[in-house]
């Protein structure tokens, strides 16, 4: 086994490893990034983020085009659905991004290594599989993201009864599809299917869906959702699920079992640490397989170092970008830092919901004197030109100082407008500073502006 000398080594090729080790060539760091899988980019780019939303993007138009323009005075014929086709241009996205990131790493000098990679020691990493190397590196950034949690009971086959990668290539449209668990994925997947035809049905362990966003925004989404046909057993503890002849079915806690052709499992991830050697550093993961760090990222042994979905945190790509940035400036420059108060979540279904800063429960329960100004999509001109009225834009300030604690919202490209609200809360806006911004007219931002204004009871189309 050949041995190779970097100033840092990053393992795994998701948004936060890729990231971070670009970050570093830019700053002077010779840098190598290890991966098992042949196309970087991680879960999120090969099996996550990006195909579910270019999955989103091609059934939302499938479902506009099945009646969804006829208020817009278009008339279809009939509408067929290709889904080899639709699976097709979601897999050249893929690949034209993942081979995006390899040329990045060209053009940045960061050296790739292909395999499983292990650390045997402070400052030592083996790389096991396509590439077979030792890398003696100071530093070392572990990266290696997370994996779908399970339940016990539920007996996974990778087909009938999958996780999310499976549910991003079924090979037909399901006849009946059984989503476990009312977060991000099941949503987000549970949508794209919907879309597509199959009749879908969530169950929830909770008594409301989208835990942990804004009770007011997640309420209102499950009505919109029920709308459009996707049903949702609450309070439903699953406790097992197997393959029944050529479908399965579903047991659930004090309910009647439900019989489905395909189960989708989207009960949460955890951190992904198998066979990374962290023992032989003295590193120990906490209860829940996360490690710990402090603020600079730095684990209890020196020069070992883990951001994103294996520490502690929301498990979001944009999270764990942020924290590679900083991680690796700290290293070059003694600088870097992330404001995790202020990191927005999306859950891209129709329409999208978006949220950055404290909840109104949180608030309540943290005893924070608040004012909430809140706006209707309906109101909003360009809503209404765009036939996209459904949802709300509702801003949390502090009572006294006016500083905006919290903004959540459910409509058309929340994902979008929720930037401005990122962007004012990092600068510690208060909500007059949000309303007194000029928004150009007619846009969907206005609402914004507009749910400032409601803040102080002085909105202008309310
Ligand atoms: P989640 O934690 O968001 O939701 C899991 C849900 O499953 C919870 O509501 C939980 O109560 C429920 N559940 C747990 N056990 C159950 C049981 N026995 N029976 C019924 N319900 C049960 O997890 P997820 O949706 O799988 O997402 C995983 C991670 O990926 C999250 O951290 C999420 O933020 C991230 N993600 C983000 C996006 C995005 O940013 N758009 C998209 C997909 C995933």
């Amino acid at each position: 086994m050949s041995e190779k000398q970097h100033d840092l080594v990053v393992i795994g090729a998701g948004p936060g490893g890729y990231v971070a080790a670009i970050r570093a060539a830019q700053l002077g760091l010779d840098t190598a990034c290890i991966d098992k899988e042949p196309r970087l980019g991680g879960t999120c780019l090969r099996v996550g983020c990006i195909p579910s939303k270019a999955l989103l993007q091609s059934s939302e138009k499938y479902h506009e085009v099945h009646g969804g323009l006829d208020a817009h005075g278009i008339k279809t014929g009939e509408v067929g659905l290709d889904l080899e086709a639709m699976l097709a241009r979601k897999t050249k996205i893929v690949h034209d991004l993942t081979d995006g990131i390899a040329g990045l790493f060209k053009k940045n000098k960061v050296t790739r290594y292909e395999g499983s990679a292990r650390i045997t020691g402070p400052g030592t990493v083996v790389v096991e599989g396509a590439d077979n190397v030792t890398i003696k590196a100071k530093h070392i950034i572990v990266a290696t993201g997370s994996v779908p949690a399970s339940l016990p009971g539920v007996e996974m086959d990778d087909d009938v009864i999958g996780d999310s990668t499976t549910a991003l290539s079924y090979p037909t449209v399901p006849e009946h599809l059984v989503v476990i668990g009312a977060g991000y994925i099941g949503l987000e997947l549970g949508s794209v299917w919907r879309r597509l035809g199959a009749q879908v049905t969530v169950v929830e362990y909770l008594d409301r869906i989208l835990p942990g966003t804004d009770a007011e925004i997640a309420r209102e989404a499950q009505k919109l959702f029920k709308r459009q046909g996707i049903k949702f057993v609450l309070k439903a503890r699953v406790t097992a699920a197997r393959r029944d002849g050529d479908g399965a079915v579903v047991e659930i806690e004090g309910k009647d079992p439900l019989k489905a052709d395909r189960v989708l499992m989207a009960v949460g991830r955890k951190p992904f640490t198998d066979g990374l050697g962290l023992d032989t550093v003295g590193v120990a993961a906490d209860e829940r397989g996360r490690i710990p760090v402090n603020d600079h990222f730095m684990t209890s042994a020196e020069g070992i170092y883990a951001i994103g979905d294996v520490i502690a945190g929301p498990m979001l790509a944009h999270k764990a970008e942020e924290e590679g940035v900083a991680c690796v400036e700290h290293i070059a420059t003694g600088w870097g830092h992330v404001d995790h108060a202020t990191i927005p979540g999306v859950c891209y279904t129709d329409p999208e919901i978006a949220t950055v800063g404290l909840t109104e429960e949180q608030l309540k329960e943290a005893g924070t004197p608040y004012r909430k100004g809140v706006f209707f999509f309906r109101a909003n001109s360009r809503a209404r030109a765009m036939d996209k009225i459904d949802g709300r834009v509702k801003i949390l300030a502090h009572e006294e100082t006016d500083r905006v604690l919290g903004v959540h919202m459910i409509g058309a490209d929340s994902g979008h407008l929720i930037g401005e609200a990122v962007a004012a809360m990092a600068f510690g806006a208060s909500s007059e500073d949000i309303a007194r911004v000029c928004h150009a007219h007619p846009t969907l931002s206005e609402a914004v502006k507009e749910a400032a204004l409601a803040v102080d009871g002085r909105a202008i189309h309310a």
